[in-house]
């Protein structure tokens, strides 16, 4: 059975685990830096980013996981996971969280404001409906979640979304400049891809939809026992 690393400090690191098995394809828990040798890509889950990264110090993963990104091998970031991917964060509480980098774009770390604006909403992601088919549109549940706020020249955008204004909360001074822009724009961007790096603000393994798993393996030339059936699969979790 095919292998997939899944960093496992915090976060919904089990229910990608879980999407990744209904594609008949193995998750490997990844807590230590000599067991990223032991797979060819890596998911890096959604949670919270600042308590992840004290974790990923505290077990000395990022030099590792820097590495990883740099060797060009897959690696998809949700929500936190793509913070962690980030060149550059922005937003609340930000103070001095390591990164682990490599997409080059501006991330801001709770775009969409607390918990309790969290939302769901159809998103339309053209790339993920010609590569895997399905319908033109995928659920994208948000929690907490981030938006990018601008990506450079190799970054691919795959969806964005126009921002409601009661959804645009701020009280950091140092990122409206950064929010003028995108709500002039009146959109910004939920998922990326920039070479072997994968990017979603929200979260895919919190639905019955493996399509974003399914696009991921591909990335990584992995055919899981069921890979090839993509599409809507009832949730296990
Ligand atoms: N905004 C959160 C953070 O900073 C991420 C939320 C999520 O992963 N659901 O970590």
């Amino acid at each position: 059975m095919a292998l997939v690393g899944v960093l496992a400090l915090q976060g919904s690191f089990n229910e990608h685990i879980a999407a990744l098995k209904r594609l008949g394809v193995k998750g490997v828990e990844i807590r230590k830096p000599e067991q990223l040798l032991t797979v060819n890509s890596l998911i890096i889950p959604g949670g919270e980013s600042t308590t992840m990264a004290k974790l990923a110090e505290y077990f000395n993963l990022f030099p590792a996981l820097r590495e990883f990104v740099q060797m060009g091998k897959p690696v998809w970031g949700t929500c936190a996971g793509l913070i962690f991917l980030a060149d550059k964060a922005i937003g609340q509480k930000i103070g001095g969280q390591q990164l682990v980098g490599g997409l080059d774009c501006t991330v801001h770390r709770n775009f969409f404001g607390s918990q309790i604006q969290s939302f769901e909403t159809e998103l339309a992601v053209p790339e993920l409906a010609s590569k895997e088919g399905g319908p033109e549109t995928f659920r994208g549940v948000f929690i907490r979640a981030p938006a990018i706020l601008d990506v450079g020249p190799e970054v691919q955008v795959l969806a964005d979304y126009p921002v409601p204004s009661d959804k645009v909360t701020s009280s950091d001074s140092s990122v409206e400049d950064k929010k003028e822009n995108a709500e002039e724009e009146n959109k910004v961007i939920v998922a990326v891809r920039q070479g072997n790096i994968l990017a979603t603000a929200f979260h895919p393994e919190l639905t019955a939809d493996t399509r974003w798993h399914s696009y991921f393996l591909k990335m990584g030339n992995v055919t899981g026992e069921e890979a090839s059936s993509s599409g809507i699969v009832p949730a296990q979790v």
